[in-house]
C-alpha cells in the first residue's frame, strides 16, 4: 500500500501492544475497500495515557482503538462517551470529529453480531453467562440490547460479582449463583444459550473449563465461548461432543473491529476479508513452537 501526505491515520493503543491482531485485520479491510488510511499499533504506558490522547488529537488521527489496560482509564479524557461504553464502563474505540474525542464500545456489537451470523435470535431467550469480569460487562449489555429475557450469571465468587449483577439488573432480569449450586444446575438445564466469559480454557491453560453440569444440558443448547485462543476450548469441545451448536470468540473479535471501521470510515468493512486476515494471524501464532528454555 502507498501512503501519501493525504493518508488518514488510525491506531490501537495499549500496553503491551506488540501482539495486537488489530493492525492485520484493519489494514486488510482498509486495503480491500481501497481507502487511503493506515492503522498502526502504538505502545502507551499507563502513566503516558493523558499525553498520548492529547498527542493523537494534535496529530489529527481519525480515530483509534483502545485496549488493555486503558479501556476504563481513558473515559475521563474524552469529550463524549456513547451509551454502550457508558453502561459497559469501557471504551474500545475513539472517533475524532472536529477535534472532539468520542468514546464508543463495539465489543457488545461484535458479540451479538457473531450470534446473529449463526441465525441465533436472542429475543426472549434464557441465557447462562459464566464469569463477571470486563468482557462479561460487554456481553451483558449486548444480551439485554438484543432482547434476552433472563440472564443467570454463574461465578466462583458471587460476593465479588454482586455489584456487577446489581448494576446491570436495571437493564433486565439477572440472577447470580455460585456455579456449583443446585439452582445453577437448573438454570443450565433451562438455558438456550450458555456463554463463557471467563478466561478459563485460554492458552496456556487449555485444559481448564468452567464447571458445567453436562448431564443437565439439553440438546440444541447453544454454547458460545468468547475465547479465541485456542480455537476450540475444552468447554466448546465438550459441548460439541454432546451435539450442541458451538461458536468461539473469533467472530466477536472481527465484529468489534468491523464496527470500529464503520465508525471511522463510514463504510461497511468486508467482514470475510477481516476474518480471513485474523484467522491467518491466529493460525500463525498457534503453530509457533514455544521457544526453547535457555
Ligand atoms: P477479566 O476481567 O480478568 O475476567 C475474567 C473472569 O474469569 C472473571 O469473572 C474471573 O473470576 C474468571 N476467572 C478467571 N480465572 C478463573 C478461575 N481460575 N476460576 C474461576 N473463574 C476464573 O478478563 P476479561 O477481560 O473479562 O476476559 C475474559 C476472557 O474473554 C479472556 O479469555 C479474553 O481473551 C476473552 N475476550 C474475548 C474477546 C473477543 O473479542 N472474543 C473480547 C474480550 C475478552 P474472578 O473475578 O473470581 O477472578
Amino acid at each position: 500500500m502507498m501512503f501519501s501526505g493525504r493518508t488518514k491515520n488510525l491506531a490501537v493503543i495499549g500496553w503491551p501492544i506488540a501482539h495486537s491482531l488489530s493492525p492485520v485485520m484493519q489494514n486488510a479491510a482498509l486495503q480491500k475497500a481501497g481507502l487511503d488510511f493506515a492503522y498502526i499499533a502504538l505502545p502507551v504506558a499507563p502513566a503516558d495515557l493523558p499525553e498520548a490522547v492529547l498527542g493523537l488529537r494534535a496529530l489529527g488521527f481519525r480515530g483509534f482503538n483502545v485496549t488493555i489496560p486503558h479501556k476504563t482509564a481513558i473515559i475521563p479524557l474524552l469529550d463524549e462517551v456513547d451509551a454502550a461504553a457508558r453502561a459497559i464502563g469501557a471504551v474500545n474505540t475513539v472517533v475524532l470529529e472536529e477535534g472532539r474525542l468520542k468514546g464508543c464500545n463495539t465489543d457488545a456489537a461484535g458479540f451479538i453480531g457473531a450470534l446473529e451470523a449463526r441465525s441465533f435470535s436472542l429475543a426472549g431467550k434464557r441465557v447462562v453467562l459464566l464469569g463477571a469480569g470486563g468482557a462479561a460487562r460487554a456481553v451483558l449489555w449486548g444480551l439485554f440490547q438484543a432482547g434476552a429475557a433472563e440472564i443467570v450469571i454463574g461465578v466462583r465468587n458471587p460476593q465479588k460479582a454482586r455489584p456487577l449483577a446489581e448494576e446491570f439488573s436495571r437493564y433486565g432480569t439477572i440472577r447470580l449463583f455460585e456455579w456449583h449450586e443446585e439452582s445453577f444446575r437448573h438454570a443450565v438445564r433451562a438455558a438456550e444459550l450458555v456463554v463463557n466469559a471467563t478466561s478459563l480454557g485460554m492458552v496456556p491453560e487449555i485444559e481448564a473449563s468452567p464447571p458445567i453440569p453436562w448431564e443437565e444440558v439439553q440438546p440444541g443448547t447453544f454454547f458460545y465461548d468468547i475465547i479465541y485462543t485456542p480455537a476450540e476450548t475444552s468447554f466448546l469441545r465438550r459441548a460439541a461432543a454432546q451435539g450442541c451448536p458451538v461458536l468461539n470468540g473469533e467472530g466477536m473479535l472481527v465484529g468489534q473491529g468491523a464496527a470500529a471501521f464503520k465508525l471511522w470510515t463510514g463504510k461497511t468493512a468486508d467482514f470475510a476479508v477481516m476474518a480471513e486476515a485474523l484467522h491467518g494471524a491466529l493460525e500463525r501464532g498457534r503453530s509457533k513452537k514455544p521457544k526453547p528454555e535457555r
